[in-house]
């Protein structure tokens, strides 16, 4: 089996509430959305394999990435994109010697079936903005997703809201209210360098019903991938 990764590398979650733990990362190319803010590569011919110091030719053979795993002295491997549900099977064939930590935009509640062995989802609940086609159908599918891979207790599941400074509060808090019960926690994370005055007023917002944290990207704030 295999799958095209861009990248292959070892650094600190930057994001939500594992903030600062060590991870080595798998990151997929290939993604069903077109958020504004992206900045991830969609595809390459080359896999940049940091822990290895080497390129690889995509797409990279599965025994190669279990290799990786099993020697990363890590806290979990953080599989992201991209989309990494588009490589469930790819992710479900591994095995899992060390706990998978799954980073998802969560609209592929087909997809999400597969992975509910996972220890961990950073579950993204996507705010509406004129990139994102079929929008509507898009929050169905969230809602679905997370009711799929929701917390349990062998399983931390938190929702994601990445925010630019303006946006649709009352949209938001409709979603979240559908989502509240499947997650042990929302995280608010501003675009880097926006106005934060919205989202202080929605973080309480969201504190009527819900444990809200205010959480930007940590990485790119002290320069680390
Ligand atoms: S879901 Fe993630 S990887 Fe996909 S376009 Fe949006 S930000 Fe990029």
């Amino acid at each position: 089996m295999m799958a095209r990764i861009s990248e292959i590398f070892e650094s600190i979650q930057g994001e939500g509430i594992l903030l600062g733990v060590l991870q080595l990362f798998i990151r997929f190319c290939g993604c069903n959305l077109n958020c504004y803010y992206c900045d991830t590569i969609k595809d390459s011919d080359l896999c940049k394999d940091e822990v290895n110091r080497k390129f690889l030719k995509n797409p990279i053979e599965i025994d190669y990435v279990q290799k990786v795993i099993d020697s990363s002295k890590v806290h979990s491997v953080s599989f992201t994109g991209g989309e990494p549900m588009l490589q469930a099977e790819f992710i479900k064939s591994l095995r899992k010697t060390k706990p998978f930590y799954l980073e998802t935009n969560m609209t592929l509640p087909d997809k999400a079936k597969e992975l509910k062995f996972v220890d961990f989802v950073a579950g993204d609940l996507k705010v509406r903005e004129a990139r994102i086609k079929n929008y509507d159908d898009i929050i169905e599918r969230t809602f679905k997703s997370f009711k799929i891979l929701r917390n349990t207790k062998k399983r931390l599941t938190f929702c994601k809201i990445i925010l630019p400074s303006e946006f649709e509060n009352k949209e938001i808090i409709n979603s979240a209210l559908q989502i509240k019960d499947y997650v042990c926690c929302f995280v608010l994370q501003p675009v880097f360098g926006v106005e934060l005055d919205n989202i202080f007023k929605l973080q309480k917002e969201i504190l009527e019903f819900a444990d809200v944290r205010l959480i930007p990207q940590v990485h790119k704030l002290i320069g680390v991938k």
